[in-house]
């Protein structure tokens, strides 16, 4: 099988990364458009001082836009994309979680090419901004992914915006900015990047590069689920593991995508507000018992053997532990989320394809708490 690999973003990994590469950002235009969350982390870890200061030092113009919401909606996006138009900017800094992060790549967009929502779902662009991304939260590996997850009203879900084109130029990663994360985000964010790597591991598209890649993220990670399920606090060196496991999911799913257990935490996430890593992680259990008691794949045994997990049993009584119970959810709900996350792409990408049927098995188990061994 003839496979390719992209990942073009240049990667700064460790304490001080942005000051100490400054010169990066000289590289990347002259005026900013600076993206974080609205809770105003990244004035509190300073991440965003580190990047304005860095600007200033440049006497690069900028302007801050900190008004993005968990789960970005594609309006929040055109805001920004119309303040970057305004200032005239150049490239896009995101700094945050994902959410920030994947604001700034569609923003990248939007800045300037004039589309509907449906042409910019469509990638019926081709060219963007370019984005330097600064990760805040160890999860969604954004940082070096050519994805912008975006809630999209019209649709009732959120949608993969998925382009080449929005890969990050830069990325850096300084373990330094998740130290003040409270422990839930910290837990949540862990099971997203952990997921990541999993669902690579079992897709269509994996190939055996981002199988190593997700098979050492999994090494990291798995552990490192154990020791948060154990309400064990982080300290800096584990920060900077799970931080380093993030990229690597990230890098893993750049490159293949997820599958079911996103396309279902999406549904959680849109009605029913659950948190994204910890939706997709409601969902890891009986999907890993239903690929497991499809196919008894040697790559799940060995999935749970190399995150030293030992066991689906175990696997799952971890999870469960760090994600807590699933939202209730009345028939007519579950019917509509059937009817939603059946049609996603993600489900036709795992390694077996279930019947709708198997679907609505692995949907009602997870809503009634999982495998009942676990
Ligand atoms: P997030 O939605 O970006 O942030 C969640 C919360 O964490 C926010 O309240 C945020 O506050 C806070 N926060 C962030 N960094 C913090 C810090 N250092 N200290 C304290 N609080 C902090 O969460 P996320 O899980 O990282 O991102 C989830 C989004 O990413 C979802 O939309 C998901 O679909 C997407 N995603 C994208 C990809 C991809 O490849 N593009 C992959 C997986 C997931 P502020 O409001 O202050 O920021
Ligand atoms: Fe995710």
């Amino acid at each position: 099988m003839v496979w390719k690999w992209l990942a073009p973003t240049e990667i700064y990994f460790g304490r001080n990364a942005i000051r100490e590469n400054g010169e990066v950002f000289k590289g990347l235009g002259k005026k900013a458009l600076v993206v974080t969350g609205r809770g105003g982390s990244a004035r509190r870890n300073g991440s965003l001082e580190d990047v304005l200061d860095v600007l200033d030092s440049f006497s690069m113009e900028w302007e801050v836009f900190d008004k993005v919401e968990p789960n970005p909606s594609v309006s929040t996006v055109r805001t920004g994309a119309g303040i970057a138009r305004k200032l005239g900017a150049d490239f896009v800094v995101g700094i945050g979680g994902g959410s920030p992060m994947d604001t700034a790549k569609a923003i990248a967009v939007l800045a300037i090419n004039d589309l509907s929502d449906e042409d910019l779902f469509a990638v019926k662009f081709d060219r963007a901004l370019p984005v330097a991304a600064v990760p805040t939260t160890a999860g969604t590996g954004s940082e070096v992914t050519p994805y912008s997850i975006l809630t999209w009203p019209e649709i009732e879900n959120k949608k993969n915006l998925a382009s080449s084109i929005i890969f990050p130029q830069a990325a850096f990663l300084d373990p330094g900015y998740t130290e003040g994360l409270p422990f839930d985000i910290t837990a949540d964010t862990a099971v997203d990047a952990f997921s990541h790597a999993f669902e690579s591991y079992f897709t269509m598209k994996a190939n055996s590069l981002s199988d190593a890649v997700a098979r050492e993220a999994m090494r990291i990670l798995g552990p490192e689920l154990a020791a948060l399920a154990r309400e064990e606090i982080p300290s800096y060196e584990r920060r900077e593991k799970l931080l380093y496991g993030s990229l690597l999911a990230g890098l893993a799913i750049s490159q293949t995508g997820t599958s079911i257990p996103h396309a279902v935490g999406y549904c959680f996430t849109y009605f029913k507000n659950v948190p994204h890593g910890r939706a997709n992680g409601m969902v890891l259990p009986c999907y890993a018992e239903f690929n497991w008691g499809k196919t008894g794949h040697p790559k799940l045994q060995e999935a749970f053997s190399v995150s030293s997990f030992g066991s689906l049993e175990e696997f799952a009584f971890v999870i469960k532990k760090l994600v807590g119970r699933p939202p209730e959810c009345s028939a007519e709900e579950r019917e509509k989320f059937l009817d939603i996350f059946s049609q996603a792409r993600g489900i036709a990408n795992n390694l077996v394809k279930p019947t709708e049927e198997e679907l609505a098995v692995m949907l009602r188990e997870t809503l009634e708490n999982g495998p009942s061994y676990a």
